[in-house]
C-alpha cells in the first residue's frame, strides 16, 4: 500500500484518538526508518522510548521467532523459563527483590498503586490510602492513572476519577512535608536517630509516586537534593517512595534505572516502554520491604510475562550490558554538547540524562511546528510539555546517525 492509501483507510476506520504526524512507516534498520515510498528518516523517537535496541535487530527477531515456535503463550497458572529468567535478570540488575509482569506502563502503574495501598492497609488499617504525585507528571491513560497524572489537561471528560491522589509541585520539599500532614514540623527537625511512630505518620498518605525525569511533562529531571530528601522523609514516615520508570527505565538515562543515577533505591518501581524492544511488556519491581504485599489472588493479568515478550526482553537486557549503558550516557553528553555548541537563539535549556533529552524552544516557534519541520526534513522527533522538543533515539543509535539527525535539527532551529 502507498502512504496515502494507508492514511485514507485509517481515516475511515480508526478512532481518531492520535494527532498523528503525516508519515507512514514501513520498515527500519538501526536508527533509520523508511516510508512505503522509501523516504529515509533518522529516528530520534524510538516509538516513544520503546525500540531501545533499534530496528531490524536480528538477534531480537530470532529470539522472538524461536520462542514463538516453542511456546507463544501459556497462562500465568503455569511456570515458564523466559519469565523466570527475566525476573532473575531484572532483580539482579535493579537491586530489587521481585517483579510482577504486566503489559504496558499504565497497567504497571495500576499494580504499583494497588501495592502501595495494600502495604499501608496491611500495616496501619484503613484511612491511609492517598498517593502524592507531582505536577507535570504523567502516569498513564487508565481512569486511575489519569487521576494520578498531575496535569489538568488530562482531567477533562472522564469523571468521576479514582479518589486518593493529591498533586504537589516538584522539587519543593516544603510542599511535600505540608502534604504529608500534621507531622511535617516534626519531620523537618528530625535528626535521624529514631523513626516517627506510625500514628504520627499520617496525613492519610501511603506513598509518593514520581518520575525521576518527567517525560511527557517536558523532560524535567528532579533535583538530586529533592530526591535525597524524598527518600529520607518517606523513610521517617513509612510512606512508600514509588518510581514510575516507564519512560526512564531500561537504560534510557545511561543506567538500567534512573534511580541508579540518583543513588537512591525506591520501595517499588515500574517499567514498560523499552523493556522488550518493541513488544508490549511492563511490570512492577518491589524491594524486600514490599516483596510480599501482593499475594495469590491479589493481582493478575492474562498476558503479563508472555513467553515471547519475555524472550524479547531477555535479548534486550543482554544487549544493554553495563558497557553499552555507559555508551548511552556518552552519546547523551555528545548530543547536549553539540546542541549547546551551536549557540542558537532558539535553543533554551537542554535537559535530561543519557538518551532522554529535551531542548526548550520557548520563545521560538511552537515545539509541534518545529517537530513537523524536522520530519519534513527527514528527522523524526517528539515534543514534551509546552516548550520542548524531546529526543528518545534507540539506545543503539550510531554516532553517524546522531550526526545526521543533529544536522537536520540544526537546520530547522536556525530558521526557528
Ligand atoms: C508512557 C508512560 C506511561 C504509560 O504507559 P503506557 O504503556 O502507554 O500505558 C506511564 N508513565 C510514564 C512515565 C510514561 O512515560
Amino acid at each position: 500500500m502507498t502512504s496515502s492509501e494507508i492514511k485514507t483507510l485509517d481515516a475511515s476506520h480508526v478512532m481518531q484518538t492520535y494527532g498523528r504526524f503525516d508519515v507512514a512507516i514501513e520498515r527500519g534498520e538501526g536508527a533509520k526508518l523508511y516510508s512505503p515510498e522509501g523516504r529515509e528518516y533518522v529516528d530520534f523517537t524510538s516509538g516513544i522510548g520503546v525500540n531501545s535496541i533499534g530496528y531490524g535487530n536480528t538477534a531480537w527477531a530470532e529470539a522472538i521467532y524461536a520462542q514463538a515456535l516453542k511456546l507463544g503463550h501459556i497462562s500465568n497458572l503455569f511456570y515458564t523459563e523466559p519469565y523466570a529468567r527475566l525476573a532473575g535478570e531484572l532483580t539482579r540488575r535493579s537491586g530489587m527483590a521481585n517483579v510482577f509482569f504486566a503489559n504496558a506502563g499504565g497497567e504497571a502503574n495500576e499494580g504499583l498503586i494497588k501495592l502501595a495501598r495494600k502495604y499501608s492497609r496491611d500495616k496501619y488499617g484503613d484511612g491511609r490510602s492517598t498517593i502524592l504525585t507531582l505536577r507535570q507528571s504523567f502516569h498513564g491513560r487508565t481512569v486511575t492513572t489519569l487521576a494520578a497524572t498531575g496535569q489538568e489537561q488530562f482531567h477533562r471528560h472522564f469523571f468521576p476519577f479514582t479518589e486518593g491522589f493529591k498533586h504537589i509541585p516538584a522539587n519543593d520539599i516544603k510542599a511535600l512535608e505540608a502534604a504529608l500532614g500534621a507531622s511535617a514540623a516534626k519531620a523537618a527537625s528530625f535528626d535521624g536517630t529514631a523513626a516517627l511512630a506510625p500514628e504520627e505518620a499520617d496525613g492519610g498518605v501511603c506513598a509518593v509516586m514520581v518520575e525521576l525525569i518527567q517525560g511527557e511533562g517536558g523532560v524535567l529531571p528532579l533535583d538530586r537534593k529533592y530526591v535525597t530528601a524524598l527518600r529520607r522523609i518517606c523513610d521517617e514516615r513509612d510512606v512508600l517512595f514509588l518510581a514510575d520508570e516507564v519512560q526512564t527505565g531500561i537504560g534510557r538515562t545511561g543506567k538500567l534505572f534512573a534511580y541508579q543515577n540518583y543513588g537512591v533505591m525506591p520501595d517499588a518501581a515500574t517499567f514498560a516502554k523499552g523493556i522488550a524492544g518493541g513488544l508490549p511488556m511492563g511490570g512492577v519491581l518491589a524491594s524486600e520491604k514490599c516483596a510480599s504485599v501482593l499475594g495469590a489472588g491479589d493481582h493478575a493479568t492474562t498476558f503479563g510475562g508472555n513467553p515471547i515478550a519475555a524472550a524479547a526482553a531477555l535479548e534486550v537486557l543482554s544487549q544493554l550490558s553495563d558497557g553499552a549503558l555507559d555508551e548511552v550516557a556518552r552519546k547523551g553528553e555528545y548530543i547536549k554538547g553539540a546542541i549547546a555548541g551551536w549557540g542558537l537563539p532558539a535553543v533554551g535549556e537542554i535537559r535530561g540524562m543519557g538518551l532522554m533529552l529535551g531542548v526548550s524552544v520557548a520563545g521560538a516557534s511552537l515545539p509541534k511546528e518545529l517537530a513537523s519541520r524536522c520530519i519534513e526534513n527527514g528527522l523524526l522527533i517528539l515534543t514534551a510539555g509546552s516548550d520542548a522538543l524531546r529526543m528518545l533515539p534507540p539506545l543503539t543509535i550510531s554516532y553517524e546517525e546522531i550526526d545526521r539527525g543533529l544536522e537536520i535539527l540544526k537546520g530547522v532551529l536556525e530558521t526557528a
